[in-house]
Formats: C-alpha cells, structure tokens, sequence
C-alpha cells in the first residue's frame, strides 16, 4: 500500500562534480522497484534535474521559507524549488531545528508552504539522547509530530523521518526495537489525527543507515525507507541502501 522510498541528504556537500555520482546511481538503479529521492544542495538541483532526464529518481530540497516571496535574503521559497526541479523539500531537520532555531511551529509553517507550492514535504522529528536517556523519547516525538505536522497532510503530501537526533552522523543506531517502537506510536498517533489517511503516509527511519544495517532496519514493522545523509553521498554507497529496500 506504502511504497517504499530511499531518500538521501546530501546536506552541505556536493558541487558539480558530484553530479558523476548521480549518474552512477541511475546506470545502478534504470527502473527501481521503490522511490529514490535525493536532496542535493539547492545549487545543485536545476543541474541534478538535467541529468536525471526521464529517470524516475525524485529531487528534493533541503529547507524552504515558510512564505512564497520577500525580503528573506539567503533563503529559498518552495515554489523556487519547485521551479528548479524539486518535488520533495526535507524540513524540520534536527540540524535546522538545532542550528537555525526552528521550533515545531516553524516546521509546521514550512511544511504548509511545501504543500501550498505542490511539493512533498519531507517532515523530520527526534529526541536527543538526554531526552532518550530521560525516558522522554514518546512524549518527545509525539508533541514534535502534533506540532510539525499540518492539517492538510495526507500519504500524498507529506513524508514523515524519524530521526534520532543522536543516531545522525555518529555511527550509533537505535535498537530494532527502540525503532519499531517509535515508528508503531508515530503510525497509531496519526491514525488518531488523520484517521484512515495515517495508512498512507510513509514513515522513514533516518539515522546512521548504511549498508551494513539497511536491510535489518527495513525489516521493522512500519519501516517505509530511510532517510539517509552521510551513505547517500556515493553511488557505492547508497545503492546497496536501495537494493535492501527493494
Ligand atoms: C540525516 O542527516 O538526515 C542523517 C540521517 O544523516 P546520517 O545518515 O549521516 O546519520
């Protein structure tokens, strides 16, 4: 019913010559059987967009402004990204949320922009390891999802990550476990909200994913993918992420 979607971050990598590795990852992939989805700086989409042609790999960006113009020197409104090539826009990442301040309110305004501009928005939510360690990780996510997630969203629009904020970029995952745990309280929190629409909208795992761990974690119950960021950089990589997926 949900099909399943590899997405990767490419955060703040990638120029030109990066676009070699696109390249590799579609000779790799010519018709998946899932979704792939890649979020390249958004200095790279227009370019990364050419060179996918008629290939269903899906480009997304990184972070929209929450309004559609204006003085907003530095950022990028959804339908820019949208002209430029995307479909998708990750927001609400832990690193935005930590670095830039977003609160659960600010994602929710960015996500609301992303649907207004036809994009898919990609909604990132996660506890910090004290909140983990505090036995808060449920109360945490939950509020995260309440908050960050708009009324309009449906299995069509939105795209939920769960991301521990302390699996990202250090090597360390949860548990099997500690994820199908979060992942069945996130499925039955919006099952409340969006009554039978909920079964619709795929929930990644995001994380530390790699290929030596793709294929136990896609195994999980209520596991539609993964988000991955530092793995999705190289074809090498991200294509065995793919292939556990498939
Ligand atoms: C991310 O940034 O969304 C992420 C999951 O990073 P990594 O895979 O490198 O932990």
């Amino acid at each position: 019913m949900r099909r399943r979607l590899a997405a990767g971050n490419w955060k703040m990598n990638g120029t030109a010559a990066s676009l070699s590795e696109v390249e590799a990852l579609l000779d790799a992939h010519v018709s998946p059987s899932v979704e792939i989805l890649l979020c390249p700086p958004a200095t790279l989409i227009s370019a990364m967009a050419a060179v996918k042609g008629q290939h269903p790999l899906m480009i997304g960006g990184q972070d929209c402004h929450a309004e559609a113009k204006g003085a907003h020197t530095g950022d990028i409104a959804a339908a820019q990204l949208a002209d430029a090539g995307a479909t998708h826009v990750i927001v609400g990442h832990s690193e935005r949320r930590t670095n830039h301040g977003e609160t659960d309110e600010t994602v929710a305004a960015k996500a609301r922009a992303a649907h207004g501009a036809g994009l898919v928005a990609v909604i990132c939510l996660g506890e910090t390891l004290e909140e983990r360690e505090g036995g808060r990780t449920l109360e945490v996510v939950g509020r995260q999802l309440d908050a960050s997630v708009p009324d309009g969203a449906t299995g069509q629009n939105t795209v939920i990550a769960y991301e521990p904020v302390w699996a990202i970029g250090t090597g360390l995952t949860p548990t099997n476990g500690q994820i199908g745990e979060v992942h069945e309280f996130l499925r039955s929190r919006l099952s409340a909200r969006f009554g039978a629409e909920a079964a619709h909208v795929r929930l990644l795992y995001g994380g530390s994913v790699k290929p030596s761990n793709a294929a136990e974690i896609f195994g999980i119950p209520d596991v539609d993918g993964a988000l991955v960021g530092g793995a999705s950089l190289k074809a090498a990589d991200f294509s065995p992420i793919i292939e556990a997926l498939e």
